[in-house]
């Protein structure tokens, strides 16, 4: 049976008598396979599977995006239910943020790049809602999602900086058979816009077959994904990034680990996608 939980003082006293370790898997809901990719491998490696089901404001920076988010509480109830899920948290705006919160968690250098330049604000949102979180549930350990390759490095940053007792595990990206990676916001597409979606997955293999063939050029490589996107006149590229996979800066040359990684918006729909490249470490 899944408890779901709507106020901070019912997850706190779920908390102290859950089954440890637990494992925490964050989510805004409209729930599908990467998702439950995060709730199956936090099951089998906890006593307990909390997930919150939480769309924060804070973190969309237009007011549009975030009231078009989409939302099924229902089916996403059903689906923890099918998971096996002990816990799903799933509070209210003014829970997660009671009158008078005036805090907000900041993560520096690695959440300034990319879709911290894309989205301003948005990794704020993020960090402030993923801390309160950490300490609301006080998991062992969280799952997220390679997909979004620069949260899991902003959140591990503040894990880390803040001495928070949370370990952040990440996750493989799921992917439809297209390459396409699974996201809520695939539901927006257009038939033709979903049918040109694939692009982004294959401007970022274009760029991995390169940089596994010998290149190293940082520019090359950038350039190859631009290509890839400009061939796709439905694709509008926001940014196609060769960074350093532990600083996100730009490289020249590519002599450590990679991260690949571009933005586009087709239509009204925004996706990312990455691919690591290099040794590991
Ligand atoms: P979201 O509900 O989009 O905020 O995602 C909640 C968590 O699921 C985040 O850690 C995401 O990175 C992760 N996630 C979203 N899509 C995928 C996917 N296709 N594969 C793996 N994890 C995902």
């Amino acid at each position: 049976m899944t408890l779901v939980l709507h106020t901070r003082a019912r997850l706190r006293a779920a908390m102290a008598d859950a089954a440890r370790p637990v494992g925490l898997v964050p989510t805004m809901g409209w729930l599908h396979d990467g998702h439950r990719a995060l709730m199956r491998r936090a099951r089998a490696e906890n006593a307990a599977t909390v997930v919150s089901i939480f769309v924060t404001p804070r973190q969309f920076g237009e007011a549009s995006d975030y009231t078009r988010y989409p939302r099924d509480t229902e089916q996403d109830l059903a689906i923890c239910e099918a998971e096996d899920v002990d816990i799903v948290w799933l509070p209210a705006v003014e829970e997660v943020y009671p009158p008078g919160f005036d805090t907000t968690v900041s993560v520096g250098a690695v959440a300034e790049p990319l879709e911290g330049a894309a989205r301003p604000g948005h990794f704020d949102g993020v960090a402030t809602v993923v801390a309160t979180l950490f300490a609301l549930v006080g998991a062992e350990r969280a799952y997220f999602g390679q997909k979004d390759a620069q949260q899991v490095m902003v959140i591990t940053r503040m894990a880390t900086d803040l001495a928070l007792p949370t370990r952040v595990i990440p996750c493989p990206t799921v992917r439809e058979a297209d390459g396409l990676a699974l996201s809520s916001r695939n539901v927006h597409l257009t038939p033709a816009e979903r049918a040109a979606a694939p692009v982004l997955r294959r401007a970022l293999i274009a760029a991995r077959d390169a940089y596994t063939g010998g290149e190293r050029n940082g520019d090359v490589l950038r350039g190859l994904m631009q290509e890839t996107l400009a061939n796709e006149p439905l694709a509008q590229l926001e940014y196609a990034s060769a960074a350093d996979a532990l600083t996100l800066r730009e490289l020249q040359r590519i002599e450590g680990p990679a991260l690949l990684s571009a933005a586009v918006v087709l239509g009204t729909t925004r996706l990312i996608d990455n691919e690591l490249v290099g040794p590991a470490e």
